[in-house]
């Protein structure tokens, strides 16, 4: 099927991408978000761009490395602009148990062909990261090739590129319904403003929040929930130059006057009822003992949110077919992900073609 208006609902990292790609092919376009292109998940994200953490298995992987190399070629075509940081990640562990199973990790992930350098706490002052506390002899394994995203800028990026090329938005509106006609296919979408838009296509990129617009469609689509913290801290001077995870903390600059804070010990306390105030105080200060200078920033904003995360934990990404129009593009780890996804959904969706790389992540295997 042709696609002759495509509403892709939801404008974060995933749905931003889909929507550039189709414009940049000559799809008509409307984007359609509840609230703010980029200022849900993607906003309050630890942004890292990696393939090192995701060794589960090799076709995760795999599509983890594609990702990697999109967002290089992306930032080529338009422009690195302040969404694109490829200065690497450091990594390193506080017991020798743990450091054990990140040294293992290293040599798999050689294996397979990625870079990995294993440095001293010394060299790393020294070359990379002069701010840092960290014992002199300690191992630290620096990906060169990672990065991390502004995803709220690059979102805008995207979507206003889109837009020159003829696409349509609709913010602060939300998808209430979606249209079928007698074959089951995809007819129009009915915003919360009160208005009907024909379209024969929809993308289903509303994060957090894609179970409940899979319902629109009758289609069960079974998610996740796992929260997680993030929190801001303003500082006159950012002391660091890159992402990194250190023991209990991980920590990465988010432009010229913050840097973004997360952790997944933390994380484990958002469901016992311990104040979001003070989980962020505690982010603060573990980010302290790493980097001293991070004491005399303040806390900026701090957000729980839910990671959109299909139930098995990889993305769902294609067509049901019992749905003749309807898309997927739902994922963790979706700031990695976003131009691959973007790119391989949109030529499944002109051309019908179905990418190798995403042969794991069919929508349809939570059935149809
Ligand atoms: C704490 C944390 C740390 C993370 N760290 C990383 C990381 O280091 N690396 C990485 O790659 N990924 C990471 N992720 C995951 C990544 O941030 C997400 O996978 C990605 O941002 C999801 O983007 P999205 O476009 O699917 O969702 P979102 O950015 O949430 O966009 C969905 C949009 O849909 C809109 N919407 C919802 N329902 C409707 C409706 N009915 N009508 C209209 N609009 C609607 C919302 O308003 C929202 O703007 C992390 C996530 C969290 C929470």
């Amino acid at each position: 099927m042709k696609p002759q208006r495509v509403a892709v609902i939801g404008v974060g990292v995933l749905g931003a991408s889909v929507g550039w790609n189709l414009s940049q092919r000559g799809v008509e376009v409307v984007f359609i978000d509840a609230g703010r292109p980029g200022e849900g998940v993607t906003n309050w994200s630890f942004s890292w761009v990696n393939a090192s953490n995701k060794t589960v298995s090799k076709s995760y992987f795999d599509l983890n490395v594609a990702g990697m190399k999109a967002h290089r070629e992306l930032a080529g075509t338009i422009g690195p602009d302040s969404w694109w940081h490829p200065d690497g990640h450091l990594r390193w562990a506080a017991d020798p148990a743990a450091t054990g199973e990140l040294l293992k990790t290293a040599e798999l992930l050689t294996s397979w062909n990625y870079q990995v350098e294993i440095c001293t706490g010394a060299e790393v002052r020294r070359r990379l990261e002069p701010a840092l506390t960290l014992p002199d002899d300690s191992p630290v394994l620096f990906y060169p090739d990672e990065a991390w995203v502004h995803g709220r800028h690059l979102v805008g990026r995207l979507v206003s590129k889109a837009v020159t090329s003829g696409a349509e938005h609709r913010f602060g509106t939300t998808v209430r319904d979606i249209g079928t006609g007698a074959d089951g296919g995809i007819r129009s979408v009915a915003l919360s403003d009160g208005s009907r838009l024909e379209v024969n296509v929809v993308v289903n990129a509303a994060g957090p929040a894609a179970a409940d617009v899979a319902g629109l469609v009758s289609r069960y689509f079974p998610m996740r929930r796992e929260p997680g913290i993030i929190t801001r801290i303003g500082c006159a001077q950012v002391p660091i130059r890159r992402a990194m995870h250190a023991p209990q903390i991980e920590i990465r600059p988010d432009g010229d006057s913050s840097v973004v804070l997360h952790s997944r010990e933390i994380d484990a306390l958002i469901d016992t009822g311990e104040d979001p105030a003070e989980l962020a105080r505690s982010l603060h200060e573990s980010a302290r003992q790493v980097v001293p200078d991070l004491g005399r920033g303040r806390t900026a904003e701090a957000r729980v949110v839910n990671r959109p995360i299909p139930a098995d934990g990889f993305p769902s990404v294609g067509a049901v077919q019992s749905v003749p129009g309807y898309y997927e593009a739902v994922s963790h780890s979706g700031i990695t992900l976003g131009p691959v996804i973007g790119r391989l959904l949109a030529r499944e969706i002109i051309s019908g073609e179905r990418d190798e790389l995403l042969a794991d992540f069919h929508p349809e295997r939570f059935g149809s």
